[in-house]
């Protein structure tokens, strides 16, 4: 049995722990133990995800005016999805053979620049505009990680036939939703959060099977209740009418109302479910799995964010999985992944490592745009024998002649892309989200930084003199540039101004919501904003017991604990300055469930 070490991070210089676990699945995987620390490595890998910078122009195979993840001054072929996806072009001829006396990321850094690459990741989205990330949208209008939706716009991973969904997260099977995050199988939700089977409710937080609910939380089963309160069926309709929400004020104050109110409740600690041994945050059916959130069905999975569907051994991966099994260090690599390691965007896959935009490969090396490939090496093909002679080669050879960057670091076998072989700019990415730098900070990390050309929109109205009600806006307003409100005082990046389309327009009338103040892109980090961060606090459960107090909310049922002070610890990433009353699962489950 291997001991825990405690190791010096060669990016940050700070010290991080690789317990005896930890080194079991570097052995059954193959690979040196890390040399970075887990949030530098999960920065890395976050640099090489563009979720929503997108950017106006030319294939460069056909010629025609798409929208594509990348800019037009990108040092790399830029391919519409048709082209890509076609055979009139061939990755193969790309293909390179293995110089010894070079480091192999410098060689590979070389053909990064010359492969083609899709304008956007997904297919098969029809009658849809910026979408990335996502397949089998049907008019769809700015999507980001999202499949299988019809009518929705705005939203960030919805899947599973969602419909009519406008400005929302994390949805499934949910139908007719406005900012919510969360959902599954409910309708006609609204400004909702973690609300399951739920439908014609508004201003709900952590609620099952509620209907025409307002402003509730931790319901289950509720019919007609008003900021939890119930009311027989005339008296709710009167009483919700009073809420005048076509108004932006009054949606603003219900906001302001609501958010308090959730205050008085017990949260719990985690969204951990039906799970065993796991630490982090929106776990399910697993086992065994830790400082990882959003996993579904996994087993033996750490340091993780987005692995589900089936997921065993994985370490070190962001989207990976769908299903997964003995991956590491690998981003956006799913639909069928056998001992992956060291991927970016490769779907369906086995025994391959450092391959970038490839699908269906099985044993190749330092690849990229192949598909359909087995026993390729810098995209050019080999026999089996030469494959399996010459990979322990590079990979011994990596260590012994390894990649240095720009900051004087080294790149050995074992280590994730250096950063500056990233496609992106690091604000272009989902790592400026999870660990925001300045320009200036981000530099001196060795990544690079890109300066929007800020689009000279013309604002034709400003955001503060949009009509306070819906029934005051005319036909017209879809001709109208919008400035955004925030307009760049925020730390994220404002688009500055905006458009209600048609489509967004038509839908704020059907249910009567004012329209935004704000431009996509700030709805979208305002909503991110709400969520808890992606990091665990070790804190104690603050039951005060049966029938007592903490000073906001009383007990009122019958607690394991008995009428002292619950005892129990957990790692949470509600972080102790926070406000919420946080509860163990079994006081969670005493009051609420
Ligand atoms: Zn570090
Ligand atoms: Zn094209
Ligand atoms: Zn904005
Ligand atoms: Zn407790
Ligand atoms: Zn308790």
């Amino acid at each position: 049995m291997m001991q825990a070490e405690t190791r010096t991070c060669r990016s940050c210089t700070r010290p991080f722990t690789i317990d005896p676990d930890d080194f079991a699945f570097y052995e059954k995987v193959n690979v040196p133990a890390p040399t970075w620390c887990p949030p530098c490595r999960a920065k890395r890998r976050a640099a090489f995800r563009n979720e929503r910078s997108f950017y106006s122009r030319t294939c460069d195979l056909c010629k025609k005016q798409i929208i594509a993840i990348y800019p037009a001054d990108a040092p790399f072929p830029v391919y519409c999805n048709e082209c890509w996806y076609s055979d009139g072009w061939d990755p193969f001829a790309f293909g390179v053979a293995y110089d010894p006396s070079r480091p192999f990321f410098e060689q590979n850094k070389e053909l990064r620049l010359l492969v083609p690459r899709a304008a956007t990741i997904g297919r098969n989205n029809v009658d849809s505009t910026f979408v990335n990330i996502g397949a089998e949208n049907k008019r769809g209008y700015y999507l980001v990680e999202s499949s299988t939706s019809e009518d929705s716009a705005y939203c960030y991973w919805v899947e599973d036939h969602c419909k009519e969904c406008l400005d929302s997260a994390f949805l499934k099977k949910t139908e007719v939703a406005y900012e919510t995050q969360e959902a599954r199988e409910s309708f006609r939700v609204f400004f909702s959060n973690d609300v399951s089977q739920c439908h014609d409710s508004w201003f709900l937080k952590n609620c099952t099977n509620a209907a025409d609910c307002f402003g509730c939380v931790n319901e289950r089963n509720a019919k007609y209740h008003i900021f939890n309160t119930p009311y027989p069926k005339v008296e709710y309709v009167r009483e919700r009418g009073v809420f005048d929400t076509g108004s932006y004020r009054v949606i603003e104050e219900l906001k302001e109302r609501f958010q308090k109110f959730v205050l008085t409740f017990p949260h719990k600690f985690a969204d951990i479910d039906r799970s065993e041994n796991c630490s982090g945050n929106y776990i399910a059916n697993s086992r065994n799995c830790h400082d990882s959130y959003f996993v579904e069905d996994g087993e033996n999975v750490r340091y993780c964010v987005r692995v589900m569907y089936h997921v065993r051994d994985i370490m070190d991966c962001d989207t990976v999985g769908f299903p997964g099994e003995r991956c590491y260090e690998s981003i956006n690599t799913a639909l069928g992944v056998v001992r992956m390691k060291f991927c970016v965007r490769c779907w369906t896959g086995t025994n391959s490592e450092y391959c970038d935009n490839c699908d269906t490969i099985n044993d190749c090396f330092g690849c990229i745009g192949l598909r359909d490939a087995q026993y390729c090496v810098l995209n050019k093909r080999y026999t089996k024998e030469e494959y399996e002679a010459l990979v322990p080669r590079i990979m011994s050879d990596m260590s012994t002649t390894p990649y240095v960057d720009s900051k004087k670091r080294a790149y050995g076998y074992g280590e994730f892309f250096p950063a500056e072989l990233s496609p992106f700019a690091y604000n272009e990415t989902i790592a400026a989200e999870y660990f925001p730098l300045s320009e200036h900070e981000a530099l001196q990390d060795g990544y690079s930084w890109r300066v929007g050309e800020r689009k000279k929109h013309v604002a034709t109205l400003p955001g503060e003199q949009l009509p306070d009600h819906i029934r005051d806006v005319t036909d017209s307003i879809t001709q109208e540039i919008i400035s955004c409100t925030h307009n760049g005082k925020c730390a994220h990046s404002c688009s500055g101004a905006f458009r209600i389309v048609p489509q967004e327009f038509q839908f704020y009338r059907k249910i009567g919501l004012p329209l935004p103040r704000l431009c996509p892109n700030c709805r979208h980090y305002e909503r991110q904003a709400e969520r808890n961060p992606m990091k665990l606090w070790h804190r104690t459960c603050q039951c005060a017991g049966e029938g007592s107090s903490n000073g906001v909310y009383t007990n009122t049922a019958t607690h394991q604990h008995g009428a002292g002070k619950c005892q129990n610890e957990f790692e949470t990433s509600y972080s102790p300055e926070r406000k919420e009353i946080i509860y163990c699962e079994s006081c969670y489950n005493s009051e609420v469930v």
